[in-house]
């Protein structure tokens, strides 16, 4: 999902602020409400010898709600999710991870695993429960001959493509650079090189991870498969990853940017997105999008990545700037990393909502309601995103991995931001009105990483036909559904 001509253009924050990679031993400071318990918001509670047993071994930092940081710390990238933890145990390691699970089963804390803060659904954190911070693990290790990296839970995006930029390299990312790379690759992970490359989940080599039992296990193509298997799709639901091991190609500069036309051809961009993505080579990426309007109507705009040779990508780029004078033409050669950090970082505690499905097709009909709904949006705030999962995407089986969505098609998301409450009726009654609109022109079939917090069929629907591996194997790995924040799948379920 590109900040290109969405969140960029109307300056989105971080909550990420902060990110160092040493976190001060200490054991946390405890109110006691009765002897030897915590009460903790949300009614848990927190046994004080338990706690000063896990404070004893823990590497990292344990936060409570008296701590001067805790709303600092509590606080993930959605303002939307503003919850009260318990205790936030900031990891330092895999000990620490381990530590932290078992802590939580042994007080009947609920679980929230954060590494990069950006669930759309609030998925990571929680009320009276225990956030298992995994941010600050942040090792990033690029394998002997540059053709694999392992990193640990806490790189963003954009340290992602930093390091690996460095070496002329790169994978599929997502295109906003606080996002975690544990959360996106472990959903799928959608990025302007997945044509080519496929998803970010399609070139995992090996996972490690931390069972809900406490236990370290390494997961690949040949060790521990059917969890590797479930990682590569649906990874929340199985394990604390503490480490991830990614394919890395040769990404050297590329043919990128965007083009934005005027507000009165939004329909004829619509026709043109479709009939350029429809036929795109696997070297693009591209997305259709609305940049809202500060005070007139938004612009659409196409984003585009083209990785691969120059003169090529000039041929294959020109249809987008053929639709008549552009508002602006800002295609150029870059560097792969400057694509990636162009959704930048803007000031002030951002809000969204998104609704997100697969679209049954991109014809008239739905072209129609989009535009229609576009037209509409609220100022400086109201926007959507087409995304074609095209390419190598569709190479990958749909029950070779427990991402599914192969058959080349697209996604679509309404989205709205805000900034103080005064905005927030609007943007809500705007995508909630737009996704009724969408209904009869998607499918149930929805990118789990784009699911909000909207229920236990449509989490299921993420999984499409593999969900029912994925219950099976979810009752032998988590029969007590102790990693429930995410698009969860229950071991209750029949
Ligand atoms: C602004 C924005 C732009 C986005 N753009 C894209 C995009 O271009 N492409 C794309 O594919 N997606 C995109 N997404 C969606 C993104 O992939 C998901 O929000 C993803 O889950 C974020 O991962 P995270 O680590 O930042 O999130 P977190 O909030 O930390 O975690 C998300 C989920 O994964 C679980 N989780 C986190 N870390 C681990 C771990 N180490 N082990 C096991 N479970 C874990 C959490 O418990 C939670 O359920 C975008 C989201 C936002 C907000």
């Amino acid at each position: 999902m590109s900040r290109l001509f969405t969140r960029r253009q109307i300056l989105l924050t971080s909550a990420a602020g902060g990110l160092g990679l040493a976190a001060p031993r200490r054991a946390p400071a405890l109110s006691h409400t009765s002897a030897g318990s915590t009460h903790a918001a949300g009614g848990a509670q927190l046994n004080q010898a338990s706690l000063a047993k896990l404070a004893a071994r823990f590497q990292g930092r344990l936060i409570v709600p008296q701590d001067a940081d805790y709303d600092e710390a509590r606080m993930v990238w959605n303002g939307a999710f503003s919850k009260r933890p318990a205790l936030i145990a900031r990891c330092a390691n895999k000990k620490d991870v381990v530590s932290s699970i078992q802590f939580a089963r042994e007080c009947g804390l609920s679980p929230a695993i954060r590494s990069g803060g950006h669930s759309l659904a609030g998925k990571s954190t929680v009320d009276g429960g225990m956030v298992i911070d995994l941010s600050q693990m942040k090792r990033i290790d690029i394998g002997p001959d540059a053709a694999s990296v392992i990193v640990q839970p806490g790189v963003t995006l954009g340290e992602f493509d930093a390091a690996t930029q460095r070496i002329g390299a790169a994978t599929t990312m997502g295109t906003e650079p606080s996002t975690g790379v544990a959360g996106l690759t472990l959903g799928g992970g959608l990025g302007w090189l997945m044509g080519k490359h496929g998803l970010a989940c399609d070139n995992l080599i090996a996972v490690e991870l931390v069972t809900a039992e406490g236990l370290s296990l390494r997961a690949s193509v040949d060790e521990n498969e059917d969890l590797f298997w479930a990682m590569r799709g649906a990874g929340a639901n199985f394990g604390a990853a503490t480490s991830l091991e990614l394919r890395l190609h040769p990404v050297g500069p590329v043919l990128a940017g965007f083009v934005k036309y005027p507000p009165a051809r939004l329909r004829d961009a619509l026709s043109l997105y479709r009939d350029f993505s429809s036929t795109a080579p696997d070297e693009v990426g591209v997305e259709l999008g609305l940049i809202p309007g500060a005070n007139g109507p938004p612009t659409p705009s196409i984003a585009v990545c083209y990785c691969g040779d120059p003169k090529v990508g000039e041929k294959v780029l020109a249809p987008l700037r053929a639709m008549g004078p552009p508002l602006r033409d800002a295609i150029e050669m870059m560097p792969y990393e400057r694509l990636q950090a162009l959704g930048g970082v803007g000031p002030g505690k951002v809000s969204t909502l998104v609704r997100s499905g697969i679209l049954k097709a991109l014809d008239e009909r739905t072209l129609d309601t989009i535009a229609a709904h576009a037209a509409e949006a609220p100022p400086m705030s109201g926007s959507f995103v087409l995304e074609y999962l095209h390419g190598a995407v569709t190479r990958v089986a749909r029950t070779d991995a427990a991402f599914p969505h192969r058959d080349g098609a697209y996604s679509f998301a309404a989205h709205a931001f805000w900034w103080d409450s005064a905005q927030e009726e609007r943007a809500r009654n705007w995508v909630y009105a737009f996704w009724d609109a969408m209904q009869p022109l998607v499918r149930t079939a929805v990118y789990s990483n784009y699911l909000g917090d909207e229920g236990a069929e449509r989490a299921r629907a993420s999984y499409g036909e593999n969900y029912s591996r994925l219950l099976s194997l979810k009752r032998r790995f988590d029969p007590a559904n102790f990693f429930r924040l995410n698009q969860n799948i229950d071991p209750r379920q029949s």
